[in-house]
């Protein structure tokens, strides 16, 4: 196969996507293309897949050539299965080979007629055309992500529904246990924000028993550690703050369907919107923190009400769970502004008695905090003295397991 674009150009209503876009693919290549979002790579891919007509400019493929075009998002609705997926790029083949099969089974039932001869023949020659029988083991090879995931048998991958892992943890995937097989040394999967608490209790020498570390980021979650220990709840879901109701906050609908959550009036990404819609370009949460430090006032303004709101939700945890340190994490902690709201609502909404022994600080492990809490959480699982002893028993080498 080969592609050949030559000075390709598309625009959207006046808006040039793609200008003077040229490029040859040749066989064998492994071709990735790179770019922000928004940059045209996906109006380039349906261009080729065929779905998408270009303004100017050509674009040729070998004769018999198939195009498969995969979306970046998983197909969520369509319940079909991982397999079934990544198969649909081999459909002909697929057909063919199913042809082929009803053909035989007509001549084993003693239909040697010249038609049927002649149907097989014609059959036979599409299925080879298409890539004969190895259109299965190139499935595989596709679907085992360049031959690394690891997974043993092709079956493995049917009983895989493809989800969206930022709203959902991945259905019938033992992610970690994958990660071990890819890459032979003890792995595991950990929220964030419980990977962030563990690395600032590593940091801070293990000094707080009840601590409560608040990853303030695009997002706004919470790490919670009881007694020295995490505590991750029935469903592992302990912590996760983001979609508490925010009393008296304006009805900005959240990702979850709800108005007025966390996360949708008081996140990284809530202020970004917030400032969109004053007219003020904004690329993300980056850029907040940047304006927040040439003390640009509207900015100013909603960094102290987001952290007001994340106080309030905070207040009530601080009130229920007494801790002894509060830790302020994520990006929105390099704002002065969100972090004064915060400490403020905090000493506004619960009794002296709650704050005098509570320490609210700013996350000293800051970027380093998930890797070091995700390293920990590791060596803690590795070393607990039960999988030591199962080791032991079953005279094997130490290796992590699963974490969640
Ligand atoms: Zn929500």
């Amino acid at each position: 196969m080969s592609l050949h674009l030559t000075q390709i150009r598309l625009s959207f209503g006046g808006d040039e996507v793609l200008s003077d876009v040229s490029a040859i693919v040749r066989p064998r290549d492994r071709v990735a293309l790179v770019g922000r979002n928004g940059a045209g790579k996906t109006s380039l891919l349906r261009i080729i897949a065929g779905e998408l007509d270009p303004e100017g400019g050509t674009m040729s493929l070998t004769g018999g050539t198939r195009v498969a075009l995969h979306d970046q998002r998983p197909p969520l609705r369509r319940g079909i299965t991982l397999g079934e997926y990544v198969g649909e790029g081999a459909a002909a083949a697929a057909e063919l080979e199913a042809d082929l099969r009803r053909i035989e089974r007509r001549m084993a039932e003693g239909d040697s007629g010249e038609a049927t001869l002649r149907d097989y023949g014609v059959a036979q020659a599409a299925f080879e055309r298409a890539g004969g029988y190895a259109w299965r083991s190139r499935l595989e090879g596709i679907a085992r992500g360049l031959d690394k995931l690891g997974i043993e048998d092709f079956d493995d991958l049917d009983g895989i529904a493809p989800t969206s892992p930022p709203s959902a943890p991945p259905s019938g995937v033992d992610a970690g246990a994958l990660m071990e097989r890819i890459s032979g040394v003890a792995a595991g999967v950990e929220n964030d924000a419980n990977a962030m608490t563990l690395g600032e209790h590593v940091v801070l020498g293990r000094p707080a028993e009840h601590m409560v570390l608040v990853k303030a980021g695009s997002s706004i979650g919470c790490g919670v550690l009881a007694d020295g220990r995490l505590h991750r709840g029935s469903r592992g879901m302990a912590g996760d703050v983001s979609h508490a109701a925010v009393v008296d906050a304006p009805n900005v609908l959240c990702s979850c369907g709800r108005l007025g959550c966390l996360d949708a009036v008081a996140g990284g990404a809530a202020i970004v919107s917030a400032l969109r819609a004053m007219g003020l370009e904004v690329g993300g949460t980056a850029d907040v923190i940047e304006m927040a430090r040439n003390a640009h006032p509207p900015m100013m303004r909603l960094l102290r009400e987001a952290g007001a709101r994340t106080g309030s939700v905070l207040a009530t945890i601080v009130n229920f769970f007494n801790p002894d340190r509060l830790v302020i994490a994520g990006s929105l902690s390099g704002a002065e502004a969100f972090v004064a709201g915060v400490r403020s609502t905090i000493y506004d909404l619960c009794p002296p008695m709650l704050t005098d022994g509570l320490r609210i600080s700013v996350s000293e492990a800051a970027a380093r905090g998930a890797s070091i809490g995700a390293a920990a959480a590791v060596l803690d699982r590795m070393l607990d003295a039960e999988a030591v002893d199962a080791a032991l028993r079953a005279g094997r080498p130490l290796r992590g397991t699963r974490l969640i």
